[in-house]
C-alpha cells in the first residue's frame, strides 16, 4: 500500500531547483501581470473594474508577495519560471557589466540560464506547456529547455508572432497569429494579444499549462485611475474571466510594482550617481551600470530605482559605499557580498556596491546620458527599488489548509506562484 502510494507520488511529482511540483490534474495558467502595482488593483477593486480578479481573491487567495530584487522584469520573469531567486538562475538584471571583458552585455545574451525552468520540467514529464510573452527578448530566456533541442513545448512572443516556426517556437506563425494583427510593441494590445493567444492554446488543447507574460507599457505611462489604466485593467480582467470559464486554474503575480519618479513640476526626479562619483573620486574611477537598460524599450529612459557601481580605480569599496549611503535619495548602498546575502543575488554579476533608491527617486549615470526625450514630456514612472517590491499574488481556487497556513504565516515571493497553483489547491495523500 505504502509502495503504491509512493510510486504514485513520484510519478506525479517533478523536482525543479529543489522544489517539488505536482503534474497538473487540471489546466493551469500563470500570468505575469507586468508592472501591476498593488495600488492599481486596490483602486480597481474599489471601483469594480476587475470583477474576475476580485472573485479570484474571494474564492482563492489574494496576498501581498515580494518580487525578486532588483524589481525589474527579466530577473522576475526568470525567477517565476524557475521557482527560485536570481542567486539560483543568474539573471539579476537586463544589463550586466562583465568584469572579465570590461563590456556591458544583455544578460539574456550572456549564456543559458543557470537553472532549469518549471516549464521545461513539466514539458519533459509529458505535460503540454506553452509560454507566450509580450516581448521577444524575454521569450528566448523562457524557452530554454522548452522548445528546440528535443523540447516539445511552445514559446513565442506577441511581438514576433507572425515569424514563428515549428523548429524555433514549436508552433507555426499562422497558428500563433491566428489571423489577428500583430500589435505595436508600444501598445496595450501587445499584452492583450498574449492573453488571447493563451486562451486559444488552452481551448484548442495545444497547452495544459501556460505561462503568459504581459508588458508594463500602460503602467509606465499611466497612474492608477487614469482612463488608459482603467481600460487596460478591464480588458485584462475580461480575458482572465475567459480563461477561468475555459476551466483553468489561474495564478496571477506581478514582476514588480510601479512608482511615479517625478517632481511636482512633472520633471523626472533623477539622482545622477555617475556625476556624484566623478566629482568625489575623479572621472574613470567608477562605472555606474543601470541594469534596467533595454535597447528595445523606450518608455523609461533606462531609469529605475536600482544601479550597480563597479570600482575601476584603486578605491576602498567600503568608503565608496559610505559616500553613496550619505547621499539624500539613496535608501541603501551595500557591498557586493551584503547585497547578495540580503537579496539572493548571484555574486558574479553583482557590482562592487549596489545602490537602491528611496521611494520616488530614479538613479542615473550622468546628466545628458539618458534619453529623456523618449519620455516625450510624460511623467517618469518606473521601478527597481524596494518601493516596487510588493506585488499582488492571486490564486483562483481554494487552497489546501497547508497552503492557507503558508500564505498567512510566511512572506510569499512572486516565484512561489507555480508552487501554489500546482501544489496548493489539491489535497495530497497523507
Ligand atoms: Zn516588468
Ligand atoms: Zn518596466
Amino acid at each position: 500500500m505504502l509502495n503504491k502510494a509512493r510510486a504514485k507520488l513520484s510519478n506525479d511529482l517533478i523536482y525543479i531547483n529543489d522544489r517539488g511540483y505536482h503534474l497538473p490534474n487540471k489546466r493551469a495558467v500563470v500570468i505575469c501581470y507586468d508592472g501591476m502595482d498593488p495600488s492599481y488593483l486596490a483602486d480597481a477593486t474599489t471601483r469594480g473594474l476587475s470583477p474576475n480578479l476580485s472573485a479570484m481573491a474571494q474564492q482563492g487567495l489574494y496576498a501581498s508577495a515580494h518580487s525578486a530584487m532588483p524589481s525589474f522584469t527579466n530577473p522576475n520573469n526568470v525567477s517565476i519560471v524557475c521557482g527560485a531567486p536570481p542567486r539560483v538562475h543568474g539573471i539579476s538584471g537586463n544589463y550586466w557589466y562583465d568584469r572579465a571583458t570590461g563590456e556591458e552585455v544583455m544578460m539574456t545574451d550572456a549564456g543559458p540560464l543557470g537553472a532549469p525552468t518549471i516549464l521545461a520540467g513539466l514539458s519533459k514529464a509529458g505535460v503540454k506547456v506553452a509560454a507566450v510573452t509580450a516581448k521577444d527578448k524575454l521569450r528566448k530566456a523562457l524557452a530554454v529547455g522548452l522548445v528546440g533541442d528535443g523540447g516539445r513545448g511552445i514559446a513565442f512572443s506577441a511581438e514576433k508572432a507572425s515569424a514563428c516556426t515549428l523548429a524555433e517556437h514549436g508552433i507555426a506563425g499562422e497558428e500563433a497569429q491566428a489571423g489577428e494583427p500583430v500589435p505595436d510593441q508600444y501598445s496595450p494590445e501587445l499584452s492583450l494579444f498574449v492573453l488571447d493567444a493563451g486562451l486559444r492554446l488552452l481551448s484548442s488543447g495545444r497547452a495544459e499549462v501556460l505561462y503568459l507574460s504581459l508588458s508594463d507599457f500602460v503602467q509606465h505611462a499611466h497612474a492608477p485611475g487614469a482612463p488608459d489604466s482603467d481600460a487596460f485593467i478591464r480588458a485584462v480582467d475580461r480575458r482572465v474571466g475567459a480563461l477561468l470559464d475555459a476551466g483553468a486554474m489561474v495564478g496571477i503575480v506581478a514582476d514588480h510594482g510601479m512608482t511615479d519618479l517625478s517632481l511636482v513640476d512633472g520633471s523626472p526626479n533623477i539622482l545622477y550617481l555617475g556625476d556624484r562619483l566623478d566629482a568625489r573620486y575623479g572621472a574613470g574611477q567608477t562605472r555606474v551600470i543601470c541594469p534596467i537598460t533595454d535597447p528595445f524599450v523606450r518608455h523609461h529612459g533606462a531609469l529605475g530605482g536600482f544601479v550597480r557601481i563597479h570600482v575601476l580605480g584603486d578605491l576602498d569599496h567600503a568608503e565608496v559605499r559610505d559616500f553613496l549611503s550619505r547621499i539624500p535619495g539613496v535608501e541603501l548602498a551595500l557591498l557586493r557580498e551584503d547585497m547578495c546575502r540580503r537579496f539572493d543575488q548571484p555574486m558574479e554579476r553583482e557590482g562592487d556596491v549596489a545602490v537602491i533608491a528611496g521611494k520616488g527617486v530614479a538613479l542615473g549615470t550622468h546628466d545628458g546620458a539618458h534619453a529623456l526625450a523618449e519620455l516625450a514630456g510624460a511623467r517618469l514612472r518606473s521601478h527597481g527599488s524596494l518601493a516596487e517590491r510588493n506585488v499582488p499574488f492571486l490564486v483562483s481556487h481554494p487552497l489546501t489548509a497547508a497552503y492557507r497556513r503558508k500564505a498567512a504565516t510566511e512572506q510569499l515571493h512572486n516565484y512561489d506562484i507555480f508552487d501554489f497553483v500546482l501544489n496548493g489547491t489539491r489535497e495530497t495523500e497523507a
